[in-house]
């Protein structure tokens, strides 16, 4: 702690990389001065604020098996990612009480190595006392429209999206939606199948459009804060714009796998590729950069949801009872700086949607920007290496990815905490001491 000064040839300060100089006092930064004494950083990497992850499923408690706040806080900081908001579900129990979440801050505390915040929990069973989780300290309220794939986290039917929605707004809080219909997915054909195009089939696009049509109706009558989750299909984008234009408070996230992978190239039987919504094809993929270019898409975040190889194995590589959830938390920076770089789209463009956008629609304080006042949370990246992803590399707890065999131009050269180094790629290390706080609202 005390003082220190990070001097930077470039610095992603105002929107622009720069020469500046960055004060910091007890891990927060307290000036920014343009202009640069050397260059700290070293070897031309860019220092840019810490990446903010709001879309990570850390399964702890109840299936650390699946993932873990050590492990799943460590890879983060490999990638890049100062900040990760913890989803309700998949641990056990899911944060649908105040007491599910004073465990899962227990569990949490002293093992996380970036700060840790945590979403609640909307489901049929606890609409009329949101109030109390949300004074405990979540950012808002995630809810299902359809199956979420684990019993006890049920969707909201359509009225209850409607209570849930009224109840939210009344205190301004913030909820977000997985959106997709069970109506259009039940009349979907879901054959067995090894076969991605099968699966991708099962999921349609209309699934998507139908549940967001809903979504927008709500949101137009009560005027809650809505944010979408993980849009993978291109065909809502025109929906999404409108409401927009209309002034709705809604915003929306994709994720890197739907913007790096296409379902044309998935192997058969390639079940770490597995996600709801699916990847779609490279004409959807391509829609999806120029929405987020546009400005109509907010935000990248990486819905890493993984499981046991016994889960996503389940089936023999049969991708309808396969887990569904992607690998991705230390590779997902990495990998859309990457795909950046051949789009010919600015790092600095990356950095607005997966830290300095991610934070200000979650409401994480202090976080995503080089600024006075800010956290000193920063990605050094360095836009002249690239490395090619091992799956076995990772720190994830389960490591297959469907990023493996990826080269990625650029690299995360190290990793910056309120002032602390939490990863440096010079010696592949993190520290013995895990330094991250939980975050509250
Ligand atoms: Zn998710």
């Amino acid at each position: 702690m005390g003082r220190s000064a990070l001097s930077a040839a470039n610095a992603l300060v105002d929107g622009e990389l720069r020469p500046a100089t960055i004060t910091i006092t007890d891990g927060t930064i307290t000036a920014v001065t343009l202009g640069a004494s050397g260059d700290d950083a070293g070897a031309g990497a860019y220092v840019l604020p810490g990446v903010v992850d709001t879309h990570v499923h850390v399964n702890e408690p109840g299936r650390t098996a699946w993932e873990g706040f050590a492990t799943a806080t460590e890879a983060a900081a490999r990638g890049g990612v100062t900040t990760i908001v913890d989803m309700p579900l998949n641990s056990v129990p899911a944060t649908t009480t105040p007491e599910a979440l004073a465990l899962k801050r227990s569990r949490a505390e002293g093992q996380v190595r970036v700060d840790t915040g945590f979403w609640g929990g909307a489901v049929p069973d606890n609409l009329g006392s949101l109030e109390g989780l949300w004074d405990e300290g979540v950012l808002g309220f995630k809810c299902f429209l359809i199956d979420s794939g684990v019993a006890d986290f049920p969707p909201l039917g359509r009225d209850q999206l409607h209570a849930a929605m009224r109840e939210i707004g009344g205190f301004d809080g913030l909820l977000i939606v997985h959106a997709e219909d069970p109506d259009v997915i039940a009349s979907s054909p879901a054959p067995p199948s090894r076969a991605y195009a099968d699966f991708v089939s099962s999921r349609p696009d209309e699934a998507e459009v139908a549940a967001i049509a809903r979504v927008v109706d709500a949101v137009r009558e009560h005027g809650t804060r809505t944010h979408l989750v993980h849009l993978s299909s291109a065909r809502a984008l025109g929906l999404i714009a409108d409401a927009r234009a209309e002034g709705l408070p809604l915003t929306v996230e994709t994720c890197p796998h739907y913007l790096v992978l296409d379902a044309g190239s998935v192997p058969d039987g390639a079940t770490e590729f597995k996600c709801c919504p699916p990847i779609r094809d490279r004409g959807n993929q391509d829609a999806l950069w120029d929405a987020l270019v546009d400005g109509v898409i907010d935000c990248v975040v990486s819905d890493h949801s993984p499981s046991t190889a016994a889960e996503k194995s389940r089936g023999g590589g049969d991708l309808q009872q396969a887990w569904g959830g992607i690998t991705g938390l230390q590779v997902g920076f990495a990998a859309v700086a990457d795909s950046a770089v051949r789009r010919g789209v600015g790092i600095e463009r990356v950095s607005a949607w997966m830290s300095t956008t991610p934070a200000r629609i979650a409401g994480v304080a202090g976080k995503g920007a080089i600024a006075a006042g800010y956290d000193a949370d920063f990605v050094l990246w360095s836009p002249t290496d690239s490395y090619e992803v091992h799956a076995e590399a990772l720190a994830h707890r389960n490591k297959p990815t469907p990023y493996a065999g990826l080269t990625l131009q650029g690299r995360v050269t190290r990793t910056v905490l309120r002032g602390e180094t939490v990863f440096d790629a010079t010696t592949d290390a993190v520290p013995a001491t895990a330094t991250g706080r939980l975050l509250r609202r």
